[in-house]
């Protein structure tokens, strides 16, 4: 017997010591395709696909399409996608709407048992009859309806004979029921609406307490796996299937804590509105936490899985905190990615005592960790640029970078030291003065003089110009404690960066020496124009304080 790895396991290798489901596991993904998909329906994603691989089951595709809103062609393509990007394959694809006639003959089933009427109390009625979860509800006037006459008006409702919101069809459960979802449920109320699939064919629509359960059985679902809000609808979800009575065995309804992520909304709606009002580029735009969004800006398929294992299935809520998104990726990319040189902020660096004209070519590893990745040559000049945060005219404390009279090491190259400031007329730095010592170049077997700090360096004219993303949190708190969009959460550069990013094309990422793992933007970069979105910054151990 396997290991489980978490309670939806135990429960499953609890039904396959009883046989319950003939050991068989299917499970499903049932998405509603009103907006794209988010790093929490990735959760999901992993969780249902993951658990019937475990088992040798099968895991379908469903769309949950029983509320006739208007769909998008376009969520549904990007759902497809994005599941098949983080490597799942479903068995089957289906659309929850192919079942709205065996969903009326359940229906109709409830109401030849007594366990359903036709009520034509209004909305607000409705509600007020509920009670509280102090109080009892009360028992609709309708309750009693004999069953011939909850047969012809629930007829009468399919054939269009009342306006929206003039009946509904209820289950007879219990008014008096401590769980308020039990008390007399909707299960289908009237809308004129047309329906992306079925057209006019339907004006009443299952509710999704209703449908969901009918939907699992249906498809011979073992367990139907769900979010945490949902665990109080179960003993409805039961109790539909037990009183319409057609599947044995049943689908077992199992609850899992939903993700919260910090710095981000997960709802599609919310996302939605940020997408509408502009506030973001679209629902791939770099910040976004859909998985159109995580890839764009650079997370592979490999990183969210591993997010997704290591963050676990629990029974209760809880906010996780994106810094271990960020570590995913980072173990994800480094053994794998080249290292690349690019300078933020540049400072030109003139050698002074290096040749004019003359340019060598430096041997550079493409990845500390595996030598795999091979080399290749960097030229390195008179004339070069270094990051603005590698020097600093008046040193703090422990600063071991470039600053006038020190000596660092330039990554590859050799010694170098500071000599003198030149200024422009504003008082802005216009270039270092610097002197290098051909003893020291690296690969030379130096053993002289030891120096603190090592930086990176680009090259002057043969340095590529490339415009970097740098991406903070989509959201912050405000004032009052609310998570509201932070404009800041974007600053682009313009950086120099080694010629061989000349090559670079949508889609390759890198890590950026001493800055982060970037990719190549894939709707930005052209042959011209190399934009690249940091995915995460390195974890570095100093940082200079502005
Ligand atoms: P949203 O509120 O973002 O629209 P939803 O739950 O309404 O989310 P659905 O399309 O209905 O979105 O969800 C499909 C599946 O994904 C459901 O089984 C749901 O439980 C799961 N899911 C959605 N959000 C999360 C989340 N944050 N964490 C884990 N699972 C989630
Ligand atoms: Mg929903």
């Amino acid at each position: 017997m396997q290991v489980a790895d978490n309670f939806i396991h135990t429960i499953i290798d609890e039904d396959n010591v009883t046989g319950k489901y003939g050991g068989e596991v299917y499970t499903r993904f049932p998405p509603e395709p009103n907006g794209y998909l988010h790093i929490g329906h990735a959760k999901a994603i992993c969780l249902n696909f993951t658990t019937a691989e475990k088992y040798g089951g099968k895991c379908n595709l469903r769309y949950d399409d029983t509320n006739p809103v208007k769909e998008d062609m376009e969520y549904v393509a990007s759902i497809e996608n994005d599941i098949k990007w983080l490597g799942f394959q479903w068995d089957k694809l289906l659309w929850a709407s192919e079942y709205f006639e065996t969903m009326y003959d359940a229906a109709v089933e409830l109401i030849k048992k007594g366990k359903a009427f036709v009520c034509d109390l209004s909305p607000d009625e409705i509600r007020e009859h509920r009670g509280t979860l102090k109080e009892p509800g009360r028992e609709s006037p309708y309750r009693n309806r004999s069953v011939d006459e909850n047969l012809r008006l629930f007829r009468e409702m399919r054939e269009g004979k009342y306006g929206d919101g003039e009946k509904v069809l209820r289950a007879k459960i219990d008014m008096a029921s401590p769980n308020i979802n039990m008390r007399d449920p909707v299960i289908y109320r009237i809308a004129h609406v047309t329906h992306h699939n079925t057209g006019d064919k339907w004006c009443i629509y299952p509710m999704y307490d209703f449908a969901h359960p009918l939907e699992d059985a249906i498809e011979g679902i073992t367990h139907s796996l769900c979010t945490l809000e949902f665990e109080d609808h179960r003993p409805l979800y039961d109790w539909c299937l037990e009183n319409v009575g057609w599947w044995d065995p049943q689908p077992r309804q199992i609850e899992f804590a939903r993700l919260n992520l910090t710095g981000t909304v997960m709802s599609k709606r919310l996302l939605k509105a940020l997408v509408d009002d502009g506030t973001v580029e679209g629902w791939d735009d770099p910040r976004m936490p859909t998985i159109a969004g995580l890839r764009r800006r650079g997370y592979t398929p490999e990183s969210i899985r591993d997010f997704c294992e290591r963050i676990g299935v629990a029974k209760a809520n809880s906010m996780v905190d994106s810094d271990l998104l960020d570590h995913c990726a980072r173990e994800d990319l480094k053994p794998k990615v080249e290292s690349r040189n690019v300078v933020e902020d540049p400072i030109k660096v003139i050698i002074t005592n290096y040749p004019e004209g003359k340019i060598e070519e430096m041997e550079m590893e493409n990845n500390r960790d595996d030598e795999n990745l091979g080399s290749r040559k960097v030229p390195f000049g008179r004339e070069l640029y270094v990051d603005g945060a590698d020097f600093m005219e008046e040193p703090v404390k422990k600063y071991f970078r470039l600053f006038p009279g020190n000596e660092v090491r330039f990554k590859g190259a050799y010694f170098i030291t500071c000599n003198e400031v030149v200024k422009n007329p504003d008082g802005s730095i216009k270039e270092l003065l610097c002197t290098y010592d051909p003893e020291t170049r690296s690969g030379s077997g130096f053993e002289g003089r030891k120096v603190k700090g090592t930086i990176h360096w680009v090259e002057a004219s043969t340095a590529v110009e490339v415009k970097v993303r740098n991406y903070t949190a989509l959201m912050k708190e405000d004032d009052e404690g609310e998570l509201v969009f932070d404009p800041d959460s974007v600053e682009e550069k313009i950086c120099y960066g080694e010629p061989a990013l000349k090559d670079s094309r949508p889609g390759d990422r890198y890590q950026f020496f001493r800055h982060g793992y970037y990719i190549a933007d894939s709707k930005l970069t052209t042959d011209d124009e190399k934009v690249f979105n940091r995915i995460v910054d390195l974890k570095s151990s100093f940082k200079v304080k502005k």
